[in-house]
């Protein structure tokens, strides 16, 4: 067993290598969807990624948060208000309903 697994990353090793070195010397095509959701804070179906300030937002929840007058995702833990991050729920909740924050 120990033998198999040690030809087994003897083979993997190479094939990794081949597979880096012949995408790291040409340009990453980029995505058309990424590209329009880059210059207008949106969100790119097809990549499953948004774009916040040039910054890449991975959660769909959180980009919507984000990028609107807030709101907070439960799966991250984190929220936004008025498009800036913040770590209280109140606040984030509170900036997307127009309430106020109760702590
Ligand atoms: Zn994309
Ligand atoms: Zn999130
Ligand atoms: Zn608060």
């Amino acid at each position: 067993m120990r033998i198999a697994l040690a030809a087994l990353l003897c083979l993997a090793v190479p094939v990794v290598f081949v597979a880096c070195s012949s995408s790291g010397g040409q340009p990453t095509m980029e995505c058309k969807g990424c590209a329009a959701a880059k210059s207008a804070n949106g969100w790119c179906d097809h990549c499953n990624v948004g774009y916040k300030d040039g910054m890449q937002v991975k959660c769909k929840s959180c980009h919507v948060a984000a990028t609107g007058k807030g709101g907070w995702c439960d799966s991250c833990g984190k929220g936004y208000a008025n498009g800036k991050s913040t770590s209280c729920k109140g606040c984030a909740t509170a900036a997307a309903t127009g309430g106020t924050c109760p702590t």
